[in-house]
């Protein structure tokens, strides 16, 4: 990942200083998360909304308020299957939340959990990444995917000194609520 949380510009358009990290994802059929599912979640996204929390990322942002779930070995590995199951037996949720941990480090098994929540539940799909929308659309590959999957994206690292507590689901004034164009990926609109 190189030093691009350090040449991250805290002004100013973004800029793509270097591609998500080669990381190893579970094996095929399975995530790692850092928690139990949540249902209900109203601060994580609009509507209420299921929340799956992903174990494993390189970002180390100073002032996350999740370092516990960094360590890639963390947490523990669950069936895509069960979380399917067990999502689509909580009751009147309107979407779902990656949240982390980095969602992006793991895109395959995420992709495959906003599939079937949309295709299976007609809900829409939100996640939260320390990379930049750039970064990913460069890394392309899984990643790309992943993101083509969602209707929204909340994007950049954690920077305590831009910290801001009256931003909409976002902690410093870096990040961004990307609303996207399913399967496309397109950025529709900003806040
Ligand atoms: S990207 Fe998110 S989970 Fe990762 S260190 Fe930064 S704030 Fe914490």
């Amino acid at each position: 990942m190189g030093d691009w949380k350090e040449t991250y510009p805290s002004k100013g358009p973004l800029t793509v200083v270097a591609e998500l990290p080669a990381t190893p994802q579970p094996p095929d059929g399975f995530i790692r998360l850092s928690g139990p599912l949540e249902h209900d979640n109203i601060v994580n996204g609009d509507g209420l909304r299921a929340v799956v929390w992903t174990q494993g990322c390189p970002n180390h942002c100073p002032g996350c308020q999740n370092p516990e779930t960094w360590d890639f070995a963390g947490g523990f590995e669950v069936e895509i299957d069960e979380i399917c199951r067990r999502l689509s037996e909580f009751p009147g949720q309107t979407g779902l939340t990656f949240c982390g941990g980095e969602p992006f480090v793991q895109p395959r098994a995420c992709k495959q959990i906003a599939d079937y929540v949309r295709d299976k539940l007609g809900w829409d799909v939100w996640s939260f990444s320390g990379f930049t929308y750039e970064q990913i659309k460069e890394t392309g590959g899984e990643a790309w995917e992943f993101l083509k999957s969602l209707d929204a994206l909340i994007d950049g690292p954690f920077i305590l000194s831009q910290k801001d507590l009256s931003l909409r689901y976002r902690g410093s004034r870096n990040q961004r609520l990307l609303h996207l164009e399913r399967g496309t990926g397109k950025i529709v609109s900003q806040e």
